[in-house]
């Protein structure tokens, strides 16, 4: 397989995942379809075997209707009827997984969907009878659990804080109705600020809105405004989603060309009302507060580590050092499967030492930037270099690595994930899969080979006024007549270089020159801590993945807190040597125009 259809085939793969799911290994398209509920149970007494915490996620696949932007396994609900058969099933799930947890307790419980929310009274606490009474609550245990905000009301919420729920999210998605109703969706967003209010009322601790950036028919304007109405609720989190086209939406909109540089700014608006970005991902936190697990089980890698055990159709368990599976997804396959007393496990992978690694590697890398050495010996018993060396060497060799004191750095941050993928996955499941997706693979590859107007002319559209100018690692003399000819068609104010790669490439500074030669102000790709009064860089997503997978602010490096950019790294070290790379070749701003 060439590169072009070695990143088609990763982004059908990533298209398969639900939208938060991080790009762990083995990805979910390299699972075996014959895992069955033997092996969960198998999985989970070698995972038990060991320490670690443990993490409760209960899916609940119903919803009112399907919202048309909609990535996650949701169904429509055929009545109150199906719920019940539902929460028949899952208690059957319960009750024969319990057995295998008796003596361990959970740390958090998490109540996904779906809509929660959707269910009555009664079935809310018929559905925490079936948890509580199955598996036990650490000390001081957290649980979360998600809504949608017309499926609440002042008593439901009373409920759920009896229930024990102290983190709560509620899904705006937006304030628009327009926009909800162009995307299939009821919502009565005037219900909202009352039910903040009756959240706090009723003693909910930590309120979430959950916000979507670039929403099928949404407007640039349209989401700022939602940033501004959800901070002035003033939630103690609030998480920014940006939309992604996943297999199971519904309303296939192409990424909107505005989208990384609003959700910029709308992180910049936040951290000056106090919000914080928290580890690399896409959620807001006020006040430090310490949610409980998310869908994207991202937030505390490498730091806790811990097993989450998925109850539902669709959900996904990690048992750590033994599988990574998923339930049926289908809610009468799964209920049918537990009738018949076996587990519903559907796909899956087993986990050994060797995965656990690489997906430790591989996570690192593409949430935190860097792959700090001694971390990996604490958790490995091992330091990276005796497992994977070679293949360490050869990507410090073609740059998308840098080696430092402390271990490597993701230097490539645009091309990262599929070099990291490409050197990493093994070639024969790759095959597998390929095979697998046979047509649409052929026609995705084709898709990425034709020029689009996006990459054709180098030119994509920022700001307005502002013409952003992939520099590429092209010579000078290769680049220079694109830019002009990009200068002389959009007439900009401002000129972006942004150069995909690492570091800024060598034409940088000429091209910056003649930028300003042409009297305009440019700003080349770098920490806007280093660039005061000059527009941002829109965040590019990474090449060749439908699914960024991981939210990297482009002005990353922040060697200390820093009010201007969002820095996500937390090994000082690397995070110095990062800034001494990259500070070392910054190209200074030149002549504003008169
Ligand atoms: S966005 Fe929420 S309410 Fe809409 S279909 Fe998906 S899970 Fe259900």
């Amino acid at each position: 397989m060439d590169d072009t259809q070695l990143r088609a085939l990763f982004g059908l793969m990533d298209a398969e995942n639900p939208p938060e799911y991080p790009p762990h290994y083995p990805p979910p398209a390299l699972w075996k379809k014959t895992f069955s509920g033997a092996d969960a149970a198998a999985a989970w007494r070698r995972a038990l075997a060991r320490r670690g915490d443990l993490v409760l996620y209960v899916h609940l696949p119903f919803c009112r209707e399907v919202c048309a932007f909609c990535g996650f396994y949701a169904r429509p609900c055929p009545g109150p009827g199906a719920v019940d058969d539902y929460l028949s099933a899952l208690e059957r799930e319960a009750a024969l997984l319990s057995p295998l947890f008796a003596g361990r307790r959970f740390k958090w419980l998490c109540f996904g969907g779906g809509t929660p929310s959707l269910l009555s009274g009664p079935q809310l606490e018929r559905l925490f009878d079936a948890v509580k009474g199955n598996f036990r609550p650490a000390r001081g245990a957290r649980t979360a659990f998600e809504s949608h905000p017309d499926s609440l009301d002042p008593a439901k919420l009373r409920l759920l804080k009896k229930l024990g729920v102290d983190w709560l999210s509620i899904g705006v998605q937006t304030f628009d109705d327009g926009v909800l109703k162009k995307n299939g969706r009821r919502q009565d967003n005037s219900r909202v600020p009352g039910l903040v209010r009756a959240a706090r009322a009723a003693g909910i601790k930590n309120v979430q809105l959950d916000l979507i950036a670039g929403l099928p028919f949404q407007s640039r304007e349209a989401f700022e405004a939602d940033v501004e109405k959800a901070a002035r609720l003033d939630p103690e989190r609030i998480y920014l989603f940006p939309f992604q086209a996943k297999e199971r939406v519904r309303l296939k909109a192409r990424q909107a060309p505005w989208l990384w540089e609003a959700y910029r700014r709308a992180v910049e608006s936040l951290s000056r009302r106090g919000y914080e970005l928290s580890c690399g991902r896409w959620l807001y936190k006020r006040s430090g507060g310490d949610w409980p697990y998310s869908y994207d089980q991202g937030e505390r890698m490498s730091r806790d580590f811990y097993s989450v055990l998925g109850l539902g159709a669709g959900a996904i368990s990690y048992a750590r050092y033994g599988a990574r599976y998923q339930n049926l997804a289908d809610p009468a396959d799964y209920a049918r499967a537990l009738s018949g007393g076996r587990l519903p496990a559907a796909r899956g992978c087993r986990l050994g030492e060797k995965e656990e690694a690489l997906n430790f590697l591989l996570l690192n890398f593409l949430q935190r930037g860097a792959l700090d050495r001694r971390e990996f010996r604490s958790v490995f018993g091992r330091g990276p270099r005796g497992a994977f060396g070679r293949v360490l060497d050869s990507l410090a060799a073609d740059g998308t690595l840098v080696a430092s004191r402390d271990g490597w750095l993701l230097d490539d941050r645009e091309n990262g994930l599929f070099r990291l993928r490409k050197a990493f996955y093994p070639a024969r499941p790759l095959t597998a899969a390929a095979r697998g997706c046979g047509r649409r693979l052929v026609s995705a590859a084709r898709a990425a080979r034709r020029p689009s107007a996006a990459t054709a002319g180098s030119g994509r559209d920022g700001a307005p006024g502002t013409l952003v100018f992939e520099a590429g690692r092209a010579p000078f003399a290769a680049l220079a007549p694109a830019l002009l000819r990009e200068i002389k068609a959009r007439r900009p104010v401002t000129v972006l270089l942004y150069c995909a790669g690492p570091g800024p490439g060598p034409a940088l500074p000429r091209l910056a020159e003649l930028v300003g030669r042409a009297g305009l102000k440019a700003a080349v790709n770098l920490p806007p801590c280093l660039l005061p009064g000059l527009p941002r860089l829109p965040q590019a997503a990474p090449a060749g993945s439908g699914d960024p997978g991981v939210f990297r602010p482009e002005g990353w490096v922040k060697p200390a807190r820093c009010a201007d950019c969002a820095l996500q790294l937390e090994c000082p070290g690397l995070d110095a040597a990062y800034a001494a790379r990259h500070g070392a070749r910054a190209v200074k701003p030149l002549r504003r125009r008169p």
